[in-house]
């Protein structure tokens, strides 16, 4: 008989709403507070840079909540998006094992952004909003928020990390082609940016830095607002569409996933596969392991405190509870552009501290190693991102062999790698060096932490 390697659901089975984890917490999430009062922030707090469907949906407990016709319209360019069995690369690995993956490169962006960049786009444009600003590190997110923009008739300004900007010009002129401006950042254009380059005019840039920019814009210009690509509990909503279409995918290929993985920077595509599951768990379905994979350079849930934090270097966000490295800190270089965040979702942070998911950190030499192994045995060359997760699925795969066990393992596949391939080349040039962050520096960020009466 020959075996299945590809589950495809029909466009009518795209899912009509998208599943909110916070309707089946077992305890709320910690607030968002205000840095100044340290009280709870309101949705007037956050009115200047988001629409307010999108505020709704940051502190709604409904469990389910419609994505509107024409987001799913956009989302029928590519989705449903593909679930397939890895059967070379458990051949491969000769584990007993059966390795299955969604598949999120489909898309436009080639990566799972788009799910949200689509809808915040749109909601953005019911509310009349001219123009977004946005960060991006790798360049993922200002792509897809680009591509959003330009459906919408929305004007896009992206805020770059000058490293990216430098070593990635094929990103910037996706976004350019999709009708986006491009800024390095830090830039000239904001108080953060020239604060920054007064100290440092050389200075490579983070994420934390970005999103201070954008964010300053946008609280400074009435017809615009900022769009954040992961972190946010309604970004984390969007991204639900993977795990909804994979629990019915997993079905048609009747199997059902012990141990769901997926990479983690700010949480999002981790998120989107893994609550779904994990919402049937805690209705009192059958638990299953869910396995957040970050970068040992960077990494916040492994090895960060769990506490209020801002999310930008300029501090001008709200507090948020979750696991931080420090709002000052500059993970050492390493290719996974994406990943270089200094602090995870407040909801992925949640569960990881009630126990729910499981975080692990490797080294990027060790992630690229999978990541070939993978576009071998599978034909598709993984986003540098996306080898983390890839990397978790083996290292699962390789215990169920130790373990003689045949376990179902489930994995996102975030993105493809065809922007990357600079990163591929270094790595085959065995010029990838596995860069431990500053210890030093990171007990600094960690001591500058704002303080929060318990
Ligand atoms: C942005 C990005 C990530 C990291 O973001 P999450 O919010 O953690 O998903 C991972 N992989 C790819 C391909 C990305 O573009």
């Amino acid at each position: 008989m020959s075996q299945r390697t590809k589950f495809l659901l029909d466009e009518s089975r795209m899912p009509t709403h998208w599943y909110n984890i916070a309707a089946d917490l077992p305890v709320p999430l910690p607030a968002v507070l205000h840095p100044g009062t340290l009280q709870p922030v309101g949705p007037d707090d956050l009115a200047p840079l988001f629409p307010m469907e999108l505020i709704r949906q940051e502190v709604s407990t409904e469990r389910e909540i419609e994505i509107p016709e024409p987001v799913r319209e956009v989302f029928r360019l590519w989705r449903p998006s593909p679930l397939f069995r890895a059967h070379r690369l458990e051949k491969m690995l000769g584990t007993p094992a059966k390795i299955y993956y969604k598949y999120e490169g489909v898309s436009p962006a080639g990566s799972h952004k788009p799910n949200t960049a689509i809808p915040q786009a749109w909601y953005n444009a019911q509310a009349g909003t001219r123009k977004l600003t946005t960060e991006t590190g790798a360049g993922q997110w200002g792509t897809s928020l680009s591509f959003a923009g330009s459906l919408f008739g929305i004007e896009v300004q992206v805020f770059q990390v000058r490293v990216s900007y430098d070593q990635k010009p094929y990103r910037r002129a996706v976004m350019e082609t999709y009708g986006a401006t491009c800024v390095p950042s830090p830039s000239n254009l904001t108080n953060s940016g020239r604060a920054i380059l007064a100290r440092d005019p050389n200075h490579p840039g983070s994420l934390g830095i970005a999103i201070s920019e954008a964010v300053e814009i946008a609280a400074t210009n009435d017809d615009t607002k900022y769009a954040l690509g992961s972190v946010l509990n309604h970004v984390l909503l969007h991204q639900t569409i993977t795990g909804l279409e994979a629990i019915e995918q997993m079905q048609m290929a009747g199997d059902d996933p012990d141990v769901i993985v997926g990479c983690t920077g700010g949480g999002s595509n981790f998120a989107g596969i893994a609550t779904p599951f994990l919402g049937l768990q805690l209705r009192g379905g059958r638990k299953r392991r869910f396995v957040a994979v970050e970068p040992a350079a960077c990494p916040s849930l492994t090895r960060g405190r769990y506490a209020y934090d801002f999310g930008d270097t300029a501090h001008l966000t709200p507090l948020t509870k979750m696991h931080t490295l420090g709002s000052t800190f500059t993970p050492p270089g390493f290719q996974s552009g994406g990943l270089r965040y200094h602090g995870m979702a407040p909801l992925v942070s949640h569960l990881k501290e009630l126990g729910l998911i499981e975080a692990t950190a490797y080294h990027q030499t060790a992630c690229f190693e999978a990541g070939v192994m993978f576009a071998r045995a599978e034909g598709i060359v993984p986003a540098p991102e996306a080898n983390h997760a890839v990397k978790g699925a083996i290292v699962e795969a390789l215990r169920c062999k130790a373990e003689g066990r045949s376990e179902t393992i489930l994995f996102n596949l975030c993105g493809h790698g065809h922007f990357d391939m600079a990163s591929y080349s270094s790595y085959m040039a065995g010029k990838l060096v596995d860069q431990p962050y500053d210890e030093a520096e990171l007990a600094m960020a960690l001591s500058g932490l704002p303080s929060v009466p318990a």
